[in-house]
């Protein structure tokens, strides 16, 4: 056992450590460093909480724990494919907040902790939050899980009057945690304690079902920004200083990633989170798309032709690019296309892929220079400049109906306007819709042509052409 000196200056550190990470996980190119920040902060922290006064018994129970649980995330990191991250990253938050709820119950049942008063009331609010969060973090995660590993449908549920039915379950988790407080002073309080619980992961479950289309990015970020304060009020509970100070970082940065995403899709937080966008429909799924006009096909030689013969080239990535896992062979055309002076670029929308930041981190596993990688911002007023730009594997952020048809579920969105360049090449395997099920018009428009087939397929093929 270590001292409690040790252990403060060992959390101090971790601290540092964690605020290390997250300010290099901000840039690419600093990304890798951040993420050895984390690691190391969070060893220590880890060895300063076994290793510290707090634990006094039952090593054995702990180091087995420690290996199960451990050896299960090794093995989990290792297996998931880069288009399964998003799904990774939703059954971990949902973990935190199953930690939230079960260290929540344990503290309480045990908790004779010779409280009285105030103290007692402070102890049973930290301990009611605490559970009420990690309760609506778990089952807003599991279905966050389920809608992106489209293990169920990503059509948004809404059930009529359910902003009164969001309205009751918050009146009923006030009406309970007052109940609980009243008990719990008494010696008792079990009761309202689980039928919040109840109340909370119905709360969670409804709220992620009603998000639809093109709106899951901002659940996401808000689940990230929930496990944060989930592991904040645990670590009230636990009177653990550095489980409030990671909590409240993991939980400030998630709402500030949240409100990017927010602002990257037009959406008010608020008006997200109360649910039910994305149903729009006006112009939902017309996936064969007929009757919509003509469809240009090309080949991949042709289209080796025309990026040779283009001065400007803008690669526009989608969530397609990791599925096919084309990120490489990207790499290679973009070398080979600069070797002969064209200018290449890539444009990425915020929420192209499945989760923040997914392209980014494809591209930068290939190697693709960064500052060739701009955001949709910094490019989307070029494009009248632009000779050829390749649309590989994206859908819903290059769809122009976001801004001419006020109907569509992604109506307001901002896109990257592509068809206002020369020439746009998509490729996709067929015509189906994307993440937001809605059909999109620019592939039928005179300067887009459509090279089908799977991106990784399609970009070897143009590669050798070129
Ligand atoms: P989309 O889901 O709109 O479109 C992806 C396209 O890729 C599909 O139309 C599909 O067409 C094509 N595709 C799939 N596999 C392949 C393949 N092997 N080769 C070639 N093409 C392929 O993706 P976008 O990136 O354009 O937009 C992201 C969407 O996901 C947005 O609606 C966003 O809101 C949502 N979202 C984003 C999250 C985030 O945090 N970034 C989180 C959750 C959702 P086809 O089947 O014909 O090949």
């Amino acid at each position: 056992m270590i001292n409690e000196g040790i252990v403060n200056v060992s959390y101090i550190i971790a601290t540092i450590l964690f605020i290390l990470a997250l300010g290099g996980l901000s840039n690419q190119e600093t990304a890798r460093r951040g993420n050895w920040y984390g690691i190391i902060g969070m060893t220590i922290a880890l060895l300063a909480t076994v290793f510290g006064g707090d634990v006094t018994a039952n090593y054995d129970k702990l180091i087995v724990a420690l290996l199960v649980g451990g050896s299960i995330g090794l093995l989990l990191a290792r297996r998931v494919q880069m288009t399964q991250m998003p799904e990774l990253v939703a059954v971990l938050h949902s973990l935190v907040g199953a930690a939230a709820v079960a260290v929540g119950f344990a503290n309480f049942m045990g908790h004779g902790s010779g409280l009285s008063g105030v103290e007692l009331t402070i102890h049973d609010i930290e301990t009611y939050l605490g559970i009420l969060i990690g309760a609506v973090t778990f089952s807003g995660s599991v279905i966050a899980f389920l809608k992106l590993s489209a293990r169920i449908s990503g059509t948004p549920l809404t059930i009529p009057g359910r902003h009164w039915f969001n309205l009751a379950l918050l009146i009923g988790a006030i009406w309970f945690g007052r109940d609980f407080v009243i008990q719990s002073a008494a010696g008792g309080g079990l009761e309202p304690l689980i039928i919040m619980t109840a109340i909370a992961l119905l709360f969670g479950i409804h709220m992620v079902m009603a998000i639809g289309g093109a709106d899951m990015p901002v659940v996401v970020s808000m689940l990230n920004s929930y496990s944060g304060w989930a592991a904040a009020a645990t670590g009230f509970m636990l009177e653990n200083d550095l489980l409030i100070v990671t909590g409240a970082l993991v939980g400030s940065s998630g709402a500030i990633l949240s409100y990017i995403m927010c602002r990257a899709m037009n959406r008010k937080f608020l008006a997200v989170i109360a649910g039910g966008f994305g149903t729009g429909g006006g112009t939902a799924a017309k996936s064969d798309g007929e009757d919509q006009g003509e469809v240009i096909a090309i080949e991949a030689h042709d289209t080796a032709a025309l990026l040779a013969g283009a001065k400007e080239v803008m690669i526009i990535p989608g969530y397609g690019m990791a599925v096919a896992q084309a990120q490489h062979i990207v790499y290679e055309i973009t070398c080979a296309l600069r070797d002969s002076n064209v200018n290449v670029r890539f444009g990425i929308h915020p929420v192209a892929g499945r989760m923040p930041g997914h392209m980014n981190v494809l591209l930068a596993e290939a190697k693709v220079p960064y500052d060739i990688v701009f955001e949709m911002d910094e490019v989307n007023e070029d494009f009248p400049d632009v000779d050829v730009s390749m649309v590989i594997g994206a859908n819903d952020i290059v769809n122009p109906s976001a801004q001419t048809d006020p109907d569509s579920p992604i109506a307001g969105m901002p896109v990257l306007e592509c068809w206002k360049g020369k020439t746009t090449i998509v490729l996709k395997r067929s015509m189906a819709t994307g993440y937001a099920g809605v059909q999109n018009p620019l592939f039928f428009k005179e300067n887009t042509r459509m090279l089908f087939g799977d991106a990784k397929n399609s970009l070897d093929a143009v590669f050798k052409a070129l």
